[in-house]
């Protein structure tokens, strides 16, 4: 029947080597995955065929019934995947079973350790698509033409998984793709039809396309004895073949929602949650929503995969619409399934229709409300945060209409637990604002341990006041746009006039005021001695341990995110920072009866002290050690 001419045999990229020899190690114990990859695949060229006969319906070659059959023959040891959806071009089959095209593969290949379950888990992030048939399977043959194409125009390609495959036309008289995997033996029991159909219905439910298993029946004579011939193949649909969220909620279980999940997403864990609604009014769609429990290899990859996937009235229309979400949630996945859109719409039109806007804003608002939901249970929303909050810190600045509710989802470290586990709320910190606190203090270093001995926390730590301890890249940034909660503005302690509020009574000001009269003349030598090293210096009372501190006025960028800056090659102008002086401590003390020969090395040491307690770089650190060298020595 099918004739093979023109064989070619080609070598794997490099990439797809690794994949097949980390996946047949790791996934073994999680092998009844193939076909779940496989019906999954089916399903998507059913969908694609449907779209593109929207055009041209002579695509479907007068085949319009699209359909996976599983088929198997446990003598010969082999399981078969058919669909009649979209086939593949040689170009194709070279193209997607030949090479792995997703961004960022190679680093990703590179973080696999051997440990079993360690990849399994990595890959699992990846995705591992059509390959996983080499788990059970010793050889693969994938027969396939595309949809229209001649029937001389059929491509087979077969492969053992060991580095290379071969590629020769053959004649096909049906459009589509069949898969045929000669089981190893340790897998026969794959070719089994109760196995299969249990996997089916355990995998394959919720796919809108029949999913079907040949039935034979056989006539039996009246002493009940099966008659020779007289055997009948009927096909038998055997998941449930609707699309899942066109059901009501009430009749999707948890299981079917997790099952549908790893189609759509291509993760292979549960998600922590999910979203299904269905609006009629002025916008008319159903969206199905999901929060996964861990991060996809390409989430910070710039081309990487986001967006629902998207249908119009049912119909497929294509993955990853990005349009639809904010980038600060590109980690939802699901569907998006509407009728304001018309059938023939294209990523470029998806850009300017405004129906697309309004869309995009009521899923925003739906992520956030399933977001609120996952927060009370804290431990489901402690793995999310883990996993995304650092994605999640991108919204004030991208999406200010929703900067208040996504204030609401955001967690800190904080001085209350100084733990760097950020578990802390926004609303647990004003619950726990000390009386005639106006504020919520915040300070950003360069690590949890710099933010939590920073110098600048002293008074406050005295007093009892809670810091929130930010220390991720973003977070300065972040709080460039967040200036405000629940009517209290956020305050970077490290920045411009140290204000407690009420929280210092009149007293307590007083006698500050008067310290700074009285030392009014040191700091006026200090300022010489430092000349053009500094802004400004000043007596200050945040500090209780430490000499001295640096401050930088209000509305300069901080110093993390200058030195980021200056990481990305990005030139800063130079800013002198405010040396702030503790009038209790030992060495100020020291510095005040010191002689004109110590008092700029002391002056100087205490300032380059304050920078490297800030995390920050001295530009002649030589210069500082011998200064504090020959203080020591005196
Ligand atoms: P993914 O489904 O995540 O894209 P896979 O490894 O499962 O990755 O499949 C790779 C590609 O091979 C698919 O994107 C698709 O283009 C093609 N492919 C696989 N199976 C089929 C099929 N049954 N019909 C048509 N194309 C297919
Ligand atoms: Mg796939």
């Amino acid at each position: 029947m099918t004739t093979a001419t023109k064989e070619e045999t080609l070598g794997f990229q490099t990439e797809v080597k690794q994949l097949l020899n980390l996946m047949i190690h790791s996934l073994y114990s999680n092998r009844e995955i193939f076909l779940r990859e496989l019906i999954s695949n089916a399903a998507d060229a059913c969908d694609k065929l449907r779209y593109a006969a929207l055009d041209d319906d002579a695509l479907f070659e007068g085949d319009s019934e699209l359909r996976v059959e599983i088929e198997h023959d446990s003598e010969a040891g082999t399981v078969t995947v058919r669909d009649n959806g979209i086939g593949m071009n040689r170009d194709d089959v070279i193209a997607n079973l030949g090479t792995i095209a997703k961004s960022g593969t190679a680093e990703f290949l590179q973080q696999m350790s051997g440990e079993q379950q360690k990849d399994a888990n990595l890959i699992g992030q990846f995705g591992v698509g059509f390959y996983s048939s080499f788990i059970v399977a010793d050889e693969v043959t994938v027969r396939t033409r595309k949809a229209g194409a001649n029937a001389a125009e059929g491509v087979e390609w077969r492969s053992k998984g060991e580095g290379e495959f071969s590629i020769a036309e053959v004649e096909r008289e049906r459009h589509g793709t069949e898969i045929v995997l000669q089981l190893k033996d340790d897998a026969k029991e794959y070719a089994d039809d109760f196995r299969l159909q249990g996997l089916v219905r355990k995998y394959s439910d919720h796919i809108e396309v029949p999913v079907r298993m040949p039935k034979t029946e056989t006539a039996k004579d009246d002493e009940g004895n099966a008659i020779e011939g007289s055997e009948v193949t009927t096909w038998e649909t055997i998941n449930e073949a609707t699309a899942l969220w066109v059901r009501p909620k009430s009749e999707v279980t948890e299981d079917e929602y997790k099952a549908f999940y790893k189609h759509v997403s291509h993760d292979f864990s549960d998600p922590l949650t999910w979203s299904h609604n269905k609006v009629e009014g002025k916008l008319e769609y159903t969206s199905l929503l999901f929060v996964p429990g861990r991060a996809p290899f390409d989430l910070y990859e710039r081309d990487g995969a986001r967006g629902v996937k998207l249908y119009v009235q049912r119909v497929f229309i294509m993955d990853d619409a990005e349009q639809f979400l904010p980038l600060y949630l590109r980690f939802v996945k699901g569907v998006l399934d509407t009728r304001d859109l018309s059938l023939n719409v294209s990523r470029e039109i998806l850009q300017q229709d405004p129906q697309v806007e309004k869309i995009k804003s009521a899923l925003t608002k739906r992520s956030l409300d399933m977001l609120k939901k996952l927060a009370k249970d804290t431990e489901a929303y402690q793995t999310f945060w883990n996993t995304f909050g650092s994605v999640l810190k991108e919204g004030p600045g991208e999406d200010a209409s929703n900067r208040e509710k996504i204030a609401g989802l955001l967690r800190f470290s904080s001085t209350h637990a100084d733990s760097a586990t950020q578990d802390q709320s926004l609303a647990d910190y004003v619950e726990r604002m000390k009386d005639g606190q106006q504020k919520i203090y915040y300070i950003v270093a360069d690590g949890f341990n710099a933010a939590k001995s920073s110098p600048h926390l002293e008074i406050f730590r005295k007093k009892g006041i809670e810091v929130l301890l930010l220390s991720d890249r973003i977070d300065e940034w972040l709080m460039s746009h967040l200036t405000e909660f629940d009517g209290k503005s956020l305050t970077d302690v490290a920045k411009g006039e140290l204000d407690l509020g009420d929280v210092e009574d009149a007293d307590e000001k007083k006698a500050q005021e008067e310290t700074a009269k009285d030392k009014e003349d040191l700091v006026k030598r200090v300022k010489e001695a430092l000349s053009d090293g500094v802004q400004e210096v000043k007596i200050t009372h945040r500090l209780t341990d430490s000499p001295a501190c640096v401050v930088l006025p209000e509305n300069e960028m901080g110093f993390q995110m200058r030195r980021i800056m200056e990481a990305a090659g990005q030139p800063m102008p130079e800013v002198k920072p405010i040396l702030e002086l503790n009038p209790g401590h030992a060495l100020v003390a020291r510095l005040e009866s010191a002689d004109d020969a110590t008092f700029g090395d002391l002056a100087h040491i205490l300032l380059d002290q304050a920078i490297i307690a800030e995390g920050g770089h001295l530009d002649d650190p030589a210069a500082y050690v011998k200064r504090l060298n020959g203080v020591l020595t005196a």
